[in-house]
């Protein structure tokens, strides 16, 4: 087994994006990623996109993604440029596909997902697919279709998590890029959007780290540049559950921005700093800017939700 060692070295310019799926309103688990994003992009005068992840159709409102947006104006994040819509991006995912089948990168296969589960072991993203159709000349049209993944332990620097490794055959196993009912997978459409939008900078959630050597792997296959990773801890209710649209989380609510972004901030460590939890929102964010310590970031892959802040100053560190 050969190690290949994928991180890569910090980009000149810093282009950020926050990329929410519309399954539902913004909760507090997606207020601190897209704070953390934020913040750190502008901390070093970087873009910032806002990407709508809704190429699962399946799952995602329209109303959903107004709402998202109505929701990260009232709370005062600024992001530039057009908003990228996923669903309007076919074109672009069929394209680069049709390159990955040329190349032979990438097989069909038929396989329902009892037939996995039955004969899978369990990896870091459930059953890992066992390789059935792999070297079966099964026809693209109508069929899912999977990357073939080598046996190599891939790992990289996460800025907040440290070195991060997977063994891609028996961790992940040859994975969709495109779904056997049509829908383009998740992995293909994040790693062609953030490249066609030059992301320099990742920051989001450690329920995608397990992904991420996938991400990593499938922009070696296209050739293109890795941005560099952060991922901040997820958000756990008392039950230690993932909030989440599943697990009955609250939607944050404008009218409780201030508080909100106070309670955001003491989430990811960061010191206290003189603004109160009466302050306006863009003035609690333009603080919060200037006093950006990454390495506060608790190096957990989750932490409990802290508990509801009075009228008080803004942020203490909740977690250590
Ligand atoms: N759309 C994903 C989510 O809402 C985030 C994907 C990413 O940041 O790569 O969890």
């Amino acid at each position: 087994m050969t190690e290949a060692n994928t991180g890569s070295s910090p980009a000149e310019t810093y282009i950020g994006r926050f990329a929410p799926s519309p399954t539902g309103p913004l909760h507090f688990g997606s207020l601190v990623t897209c704070l953390a994003s934020y913040l750190d992009a502008r901390a070093h005068r970087g873009t910032w996109l806002l990407r709508i992840e809704d190429v699962d159709i399946t799952r995602c409102k329209p109303e959903y993604a107004d709402d998202i947006v109505a929701t990260l104006t009232a709370f005062g994040f600024m992001w530039d440029g057009e908003i990228r819509v996923q669903s309007r991006q076919t074109m672009q995912y069929e394209a680069v596909l049709r390159h990955l089948i040329e190349s032979h990168a990438v097989f069909a296969c038929r396989c329902s997902r009892k037939e996995i589960a039955d004969s899978a072991v369990d990896g870091v993203d459930g059953p890992v697919y066992p390789g059935t159709c792999r070297n079966q000349s099964i026809p693209f049209a109508g069929n899912a279709i999977r990357l073939r993944v080598p046996a190599t332990r891939n790992c990289f620097d996460d800025r907040v998590q440290g070195k991060v490794c997977q063994e891609l055959a028996s961790e992940a196993g040859d994975f969709v890029l495109k779904r056997r009912d049509g829908l383009i997978a998740y992995q293909l459409a994040v790693v062609v959007d953030d490249a066609e939008q030059e992301v320099t900078h990742i920051v989001r959630g450690a329920d995608l780290l397990d992904s991420t050597a996938r991400q990593i792997y499938l922009q070696q296959v296209l050739d293109l540049p890795t941005p560099t990773y952060l991922h901040i801890p997820v958000v756990t209710n008392s039950d230690g559950q993932k909030l989440s649209k599943q697990t009955l989380a609250a939607a944050i609510a404008p009218a409780d921005a201030s508080r909100a972004l106070c309670r955001a901030l003491a989430f990811l460590g960061q010191a206290p700093h003189p603004a109160t939890t009466n302050a306006p929102p863009a003035e609690i964010l333009s603080n919060a800017i200037t006093h950006w310590q990454p390495d506060a970031v608790p190096k957990q892959r989750s932490a409990p939700e802290p508990a509801t802040f009075g009228d008080s100053q803004c942020t203490s560190k909740l977690i250590t």
